[in-house]
């Protein structure tokens, strides 16, 4: 699954790619991935916009469109879930399995949504109504925006006795970590994924709101270069050679040499160094 890092390729590469582009028509092939929206209204929406930026929130990808004779914008929020990818195809190529939305566009390229396992998600909102939307109205401030502080982490940790390493998770409380980015955050900080999170003292939550800006801008600046629309992007492999705990279970530690331990939980494993994030 894309977490933040790899969202924010696609955005890049998005806004190289469809910014300034007007999408002529639509087609929807899985009336679910729009949903509640109906199919004719979905596409009379998006009929003659204008692509003027694209953006993200969380995992939301954004794409913010100009209308014809309105001065309020619309906006595509698209999550991509477990498998959704996005193509940029000729009007000569195929179209792969599973495309289950396409955008034409007025240079004869094509935009696909392409989506295996169907979980991804689409709706059309106006620009004003972005904050409220369904699931960017709960989410908590971008990592890297002025607003996540050390006072704020400070706190939210402290109304909750929850461990560290399920509230990290909490996209509602802390933004941008999953799995991964959580685990291998705490052990850059050096801190016991299971400390509960109201016991953590100030200056480890000093060191943890560094960890958590390091680790997403690291994954940002190391994620391989040179993917392209054309093929689609894969995710994951990309960060792989710089996990420092991730999948390294029974391995040394980087930093001391002790084995590196896992413990699995409602599907989820953690990994940490024993002695290095000593409770
Ligand atoms: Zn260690």
């Amino acid at each position: 699954m894309p977490e933040l890092p790899e969202v924010e390729h696609v955005v890049r590469a998005l806004r190289r790619t469809v910014v300034g582009r007007t999408i002529v028509a639509s087609e929807i092939n899985l009336p679910k991935l729009i949903a509640p929206t109906t199919l004719s209204l979905f596409k009379r929406k998006l009929k003659n916009v204008t692509v003027c930026g694209v953006s993200r929130r969380g995992k939301f990808i954004l794409i913010e469109c100009q209308r014809p004779g309105h001065s309020e914008g619309l906006v595509l929020m698209v999550h991509l879930r477990m498998t959704g990818k996005f193509l940029y195809l000729k009007a000569d190529d195929d179209l792969p399995k599973h495309s289950h939305a396409v955008f034409y566009l007025d240079n004869d390229r094509r935009l696909v949504f392409r989506d295996q396992r169907q979980f991804g998600i689409m709706r059309v909102v106006s620009q004003t109504k972005l904050n409220q939307a369904k699931g960017i109205a709960e989410l908590a401030p971008e990592p890297f925006s002025e607003e996540f502080s050390v006072d704020y982490l400070r706190e939210v940790f402290s109304r909750s006795t929850r461990t560290l390493k399920t509230f990290l998770l909490d996209q509602t409380k802390v933004l941008g970590l999953g799995n991964i980015y959580a685990v291998e955050a705490l052990f850059r900080a050096g801190i016991n994924p299971f400390r509960p999170a109201n016991t953590l003292s100030a200056k480890r939550v000093v060191r943890l709101h560094t960890a958590i800006q390091e680790v997403l801008d690291f994954a940002i600046g190391h994620i391989r270069a040179g993917f392209n629309l054309e093929e689609g992007f894969s995710y994951g492999e990309a960060f792989e050679r710089f996990w420092q705990v991730y999948e390294r279970e029974g391995e040394p530690c980087v930093k001391c040499g002790s084995r590196i331990r896992r413990v699995a939980h409602g599907g989820r494993s953690t990994y940490w160094c024993p002695r290095c994030q000593r409770r």
